[in-house]
């Protein structure tokens, strides 16, 4: 595939942005600048650099970002900015969404992909896989609201009541909540069906995969095929 393609369907622009790009000098290849934007290479596994940062050729995008409060999940926002403005601008390029989102006000991990059917899949809520929160109560929590937790609570709109995975206390104020579902602001919404409130929401884990203690809040990394193996 030429060079000026690849670049294109990596998400560094136009065709011609990228032509121009090569015709700067501002890529290059094992060290060597290239000047030929017909320049001929295979795509798979290629290692390249624009403006001397290495990227790797990738057909689709996975990936995982330890997501800060104060950012939306969505290309439209209107009070904050979208998390993509956290991503290099290549790879917002590439249409990246979330799957699955996370309230502005709430941190931990978030994975996003340009890969319409993993989103599609992952998004849809009827994998049912486990994801865990950790919450701060501006109540103390009880036994009673554990209890409740996992009975079962009634939201309003939803025809019978929704029990938490697995629940428990962690701190006077704090708790480790797992859900199956994914409903607009569901943890917020069964805290105070069970009589309490959400004070801080952070995701700590998907299915198997948790958040990296090294990946610091704001930043994000590639998944890799043992990462996505994690999710099931
Ligand atoms: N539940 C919520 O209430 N908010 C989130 O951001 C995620 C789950």
């Amino acid at each position: 595939m030429q060079i000026e393609r690849i670049l294109h369907s990596q998400g560094f622009g136009s065709r011609k942005v990228c032509r121009n790009l090569i015709h700067a000098g501002r890529v290059s290849i094992d060290g060597r600048v290239l000047k030929n934007p017909a320049a001929d290479f295979a795509p798979a596994g290629l290692d390249f650099a624009v403006d001397g940062k290495t990227w790797r050729y990738r057909e689709k995008v996975f990936l995982m970002l330890h997501k800060p409060a104060g950012y939306e999940c969505s290309h439209q926002t209107q009070f904050h900015s979208p998390v993509f403005a956290l991503l290099p601008e290549a790879l917002a390029n590439r249409g990246v969404q979330c799957i699955g989102r996370l309230d502005q006000d709430t941190t931990g991990l978030l994975l996003l992909s340009d890969d319409g059917q993993f989103i599609h899949v992952w998004s849809s809520g009827k994998k049912r896989v486990p994801k865990v929160y950790d919450v701060t109560t501006r109540h103390p929590v009880d036994d009673a609201l554990i209890a409740s937790l996992l009975t079962g609570v009634q939201l309003h709109d939803e025809p019978a009541p929704i029990a938490a995975a697995a629940c428990r206390q962690t701190g006077e104020r704090s708790l480790s909540l797992t859900i199956t579902e994914g409903k607009y602001h569901q943890v917020k919404r069964m805290i105070a069906a069970a009589g309490n409130r959400v004070e801080a929401l952070h995701r700590s884990r998907i299915g198997g995969l948790s958040l990296p203690d090294d990946l610091a809040c704001g930043t994000w990394r590639w998944l890799e095929e043992a990462d996505l193996a994690q999710l099931a």
